[in-house]
């Protein structure tokens, strides 16, 4: 397969024995085949592989059959909401309304589950992400906010298949996916896994990321770093560097966006899953100028399944959560940008890929007759990625201070989205 349709979601890494492992991790990160696998292993592997291809409208069906929401941008649903964790503690932990760590420890709490499948900053390699399973409270609050580096939840299947009891797990649409090819042939890998639950997904970066925003800041060794975090503080956070020397780095979330058309990884262009739809609940920041001026974090939570909604419900009715119902039109209109670079832009991308006789995904569905602005208006958004990937685009904007790159690329961001806004509304309900 294309090393560009790899979702790193590590599902052949753990169903491998340690055959398959991820080699350098700060580079390419891309699966490594170590030791032969044998036909049935290997057909096992290959069918769990989410980055070629996974049929949307087949596990839609399958999956939330009779879901009373439906829109071809958020997935299935059967409810639609804003609202944050009342426990304050809870609610700062998190990237924007702590929903997703407030919903592993409830379950937790109430014994419903045993563990929680999360990811955090390793211990050992601190500028790097590392899933694990969280047994206590402590634990998940240590997994939560969201990592924008790489993460490969799935390479613990081992350890997922081997837990003694069930299992809530949080992962990546790519990931997500995965779990959910491995469920419909009851492999025994995902057996233990009751709930899944995960984040809305515009797209990941490369390790070189982190190693571009400390050179702009005159550090050149990343192995320096004590914590790194993508979210910290007051929603909606600020990307922080913590040194070992005690230095302290710090951009606003939105500045820090600059890294992404430098460092974007390849996959992200190609997936088609914004909300993260084939989940029991699913959550994103609630982007709408009256939730971003109260600041303290608030979340679009999407209920889907039947047991998803169940407990959100519980969840509301006894303090866990404060909840606000939105209609259809207000959640697609807070994440227009997010829905037009993943389900217009991405099966765009897809197409030209296509004129390229490269390999491309295959979703079981296709979005098209997209208007003639809106494909040139992709050519200059890919045509600006490629660009900017370039090692020397990277080093070009590593000489200049971060804090003014940063308001410069949001700055540009606002005026092209304004100049395009016409052409990415269009049709948009
Ligand atoms: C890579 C990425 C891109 C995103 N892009 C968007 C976007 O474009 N628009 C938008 O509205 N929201 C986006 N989100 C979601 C948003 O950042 C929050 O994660 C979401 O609002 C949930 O917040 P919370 O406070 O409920 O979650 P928290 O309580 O902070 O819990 C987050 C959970 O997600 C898990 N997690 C975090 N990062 C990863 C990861 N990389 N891989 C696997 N698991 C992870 C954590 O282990 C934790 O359990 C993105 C998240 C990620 C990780």
């Amino acid at each position: 397969m294309a090393s560009e349709l790899c979702n790193r979601c590590g599902s052949c890494v753990g169903l491998s024995g340690g055959k398959i492992r991820f080699s350098n991790r700060e580079g390419r990160y891309l699966p490594e085949i170590t030791g032969d696998q044998g036909d049935e292993q290997y057909d096992r592997i290959w069918h769990a592989c989410s980055g070629k291809e996974f049929n949307f409208p087949e596990y839609r069906s399958r999956i939330f059959g009779d879901a009373p929401g439906f829109h071809t941008y958020t997935g299935p649903y059967r409810s639609l909401s804003i609202g944050h964790a009342i426990n304050s503690g809870l609610r700062a932990a998190g990237a924007s309304g702590g929903i997703l760590s407030a919903l592993l420890i409830y379950l937790l709490e109430k014994k419903r589950i045993d563990g929680a499948v999360v990811t955090r900053m390793s211990p050992a390699q601190p500028w790097l992400t590392e899933p694990f399973i969280a047994t206590t409270r402590e634990e998940i609050l240590e997994a939560a906010q969201s990592k924008y580096i790489l993460t490969s939840v799935n390479e613990i299947l081992d350890q997922i298949s081997g837990f003694k009891g069930s299992l809530a797990y949080v992962g990546l649409p790519g990931q997500v996916q995965s779990i959910r090819k491995l469920q419909r042939v009851n492999d025994p890998s995902v057996k233990n896994i009751q709930y899944i639950f995960g984040p809305f997904y515009g797209n990941t970066l490369h390790f070189s990321s982190v190693r571009s925003f400390l050179r702009s800041h005159g550090e050149k060794d990343h192995t320096a770093i004590r914590k790194l975090y993508f979210r910290h503080g007051e929603w909606p956070g600020n990307m922080r560097v913590e040194l070992k020397n005690g230095r302290v780095i710090e951009l606003k979330k939105f500045h820090a966006n600059y890294l992404i058309p430098f460092h974007i990884v390849r996959n992200s262009l190609f997936c088609t899953d914004f909300t993260n739809e084939f989940t029991d609940i699913s959550g994103g920041d609630a982007w709408a100028p009256v939730y971003e001026e109260r600041g303290m974090g608030f979340s679009l939570v999407v209920g889907r399944s039947e047991k998803g909604e169940k407990l959100l419900k519980d969840m509301v009715q006894e303090g866990w959560l404060q909840l606000s119902p939105v209609s259809e039109k207000e959640c697609i209109e807070m994440h227009s940008h997010g829905y037009d670079f993943k389900k217009r832009g991405a099966f765009i991308r897809i197409r030209f890929r296509k004129l390229w006789f490269r390999q491309v995904p295959d979703y079981g569905y296709k979005l098209k007759n997209f208007s003639l602005m809106r494909i040139l208006m992709e050519v200059i958004i890919s045509t600006l990625f490629l660009l900017l990937g370039t090692r020397l685009a990277r080093w070009t904007v590593e000489q200049f201070p971060p804090g003014f790159v940063g308001r410069f690329f949001e700055r540009s961001r606002d005026s092209w989205k304004r100049s395009t806004h016409h052409i990415k509304r269009e049709e948009l309900h």
